[in-house]
């Protein structure tokens, strides 16, 4: 039976890109059709209330997000059947959202007359006797700079040129103390990448150029990323919109280099746009690649994502000067892919108004970057666990003394498309008319949830409203 939308705009998938483009394609007073694949919504930035799952629904969640928990203390066994994550919200893995003017979470919320509340952080740094907070003092300010102001601030022209020199490169040339130290975290945390030959000097600077406008480096939503997708979901069913969950999208049908509808169970649908948020990687297990050019089809099959492994540790006790504090570290010479790995510890959540742990507990959340690869090989993944521990054991001494639990969950398709100079991420409009793409595997400023947000707003840009 074909049911006939065909005016109506058809997403695949309720990610946060899906989501943010529903809602605004709403407002714009297209009639949105989400389908939704899982029976939560908000993709990889999905968010859960931990005690609604049994041990078996977490690791079939996780397994279904490329995901797995090589570590806890104690076992999952026993924090499940004990109950310990009672009055937890988490998410798949840490997340912590980059700030700036890059940050449109509540600027996409005010369109919709809508706002989150947001946990805002400058970032400290972990030394080996206790650590700066923040990293970059005034002073430093003053001193760092003059050198860097002439690239932060110049033309795009300049940026275009630099995009493909290397940050190795840039380090080399104008890197020297704290100034290095500074370029070779900040590069490596912006692009989850910790292989400075693969990051890009343009793309490092102009994100580093964003922050000095805007909200504080990096932000999480009080209550979690959960209520972002609700206010967003909310918006587009309220306004006449669907979303319908545990509905895989089979196929997309295609009249010669025109998307015409999708195949959803065993009912085919048509819409004048269809729209897919999900995994660009995947693309072609839905559309048949001989509709597409067969370079464009190579380009998409060869970009490649990040991993890392995350840590939760709820902790009884932790001292009061790191409340609402974030971290980031570096760890030299220990052998993963571009030799040194950056990784943060964050006390944003620990604040008793975050909304994400019981009033008697301290969430501490924090990442490790590692390649997809690292993230699927245990004895690495054992390697970054000690160096979380013994981060966090800098700022917290003796900190297994107030561990309640601790769950290690690691990810190898954190950013859809690593933002590296091997990676050609793809424009947002395909070859195909009326198919477009969103979330973070295309072209659009920003990293992950910035990348997914601006996506969908240059999407609704291209779209003109009704
Ligand atoms: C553990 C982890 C930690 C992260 N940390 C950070 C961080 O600190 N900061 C940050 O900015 N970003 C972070 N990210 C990345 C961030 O989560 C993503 O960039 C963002 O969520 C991507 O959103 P999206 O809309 O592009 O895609 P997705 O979230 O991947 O959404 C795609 C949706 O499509 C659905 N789908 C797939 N196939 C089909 C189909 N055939 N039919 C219907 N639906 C389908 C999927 O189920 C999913 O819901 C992290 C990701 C992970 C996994």
């Amino acid at each position: 039976m074909v049911d006939k939308r065909e005016s109506d705009i058809c997403i695949i998938g309720a990610g946060i890109g899906g989501l943010t483009a529903g809602a605004l394609l709403t407002k714009q007073g297209y009639k949105i059709t989400i389908f939704e694949k899982e029976s939560l919504i908000g993709g990889r930035a999905l968010s859960f209330d931990a005690a609604s799952l049994t041990l078996e629904n977490y690791k079939d969640l996780l397994s279904r997000f490329r995901m797995h928990v090589p570590f806890s203390e104690p076992d999952l066994e026993i924090i499940f059947k004990e109950n310990m994550l009672a009055g937890y919200k988490l998410d798949l893995g840490y997340h912590a959202i980059g700030g700036g003017v890059l940050s449109n979470l509540n600027s996409v919320l005010s369109e919709l007359d809508d706002h989150v509340e947001i946990l805002e952080s400058h970032v400290g740094f972990i030394k080996d006797d206790g650590f700066d907070f923040p990293f970059l003092s005034r002073i430093d300010k003053l001193k760092i700079l003059p050198n860097i102001f002439r690239l932060l601030f110049s033309s795009e022209k300049t940026m275009k040129q630099l995009d493909s020199v290397s940050m190795t490169e840039t380090i080399k040339k104008y890197g020297t103390g704290k100034m290095k130290l500074i370029l070779e975290i900040f590069s490596r945390s912006i692009t989850t990448v910790n292989n400075l030959d693969r990051i890009s000097t343009g793309e490092m600077f102009r994100a580093q150029r964003n922050l000095y406008r805007g909200s504080k480096p990096v932000g999480y939503p009080k209550n979690g990323l959960g209520s972002i997708h609700q206010k967003l979901a909310d918006f587009i069913t309220q306004n006449g919109g669907e979303i319908h969950l545990e509905k895989p999208v089979k196929k997309i049908l295609f009249d010669g280099r025109k998307a015409t509808g999708v195949v959803v169970g065993d009912k085919e649908y048509s819409f004048k746009t269809i729209v897919s948020n999900i995994l660009v990687q995947d693309l072609f297990t839905i559309a048949d690649e001989k509709y597409f050019p067969k370079e464009y089809v190579k380009n998409i099959k060869s970009l490649k994502g990040t991993g890392s492994l995350c840590a939760y540790f709820s902790l009884k006790k932790i001292d009061s000067n790191l409340l609402g504090k974030t971290f980031h570290f570096i760890e030299r010479n220990i052998g993963v892919d571009g030799n040194d790995a950056v990784g943060m510890i964050d006390f944003m959540a620990t604040i008793p108004e975050s909304g994400l742990a019981p009033p008697s507990d301290y969430l501490v959340q924090s990442y490790i970057i590692c390649t997809p690869d690292e993230a699927k090989d245990k004895e690495t993944l054992n390697t970054l666990r000690e160096l979380l521990n013994k981060n966090l054991e800098k700022l917290v001494p003796d900190f297994r003394s107030y561990l309640r639990w601790a769950i290690y969950p690691a990810v190898w398709h954190l950013d859809g498309v690593a933002k590296t100079i091997d990676n050609a991420k793809s424009d947002i409009k395909t070859p195909v008319e009326n198919l477009y793409i969103i979330g973070d595997c295309v072209k659009a400023p920003g990293i992950g949830i910035n990348c997914a947000l601006n996506s969908a707003k240059i999407l609704c840009d291209a779209l003109p409203s009704l």
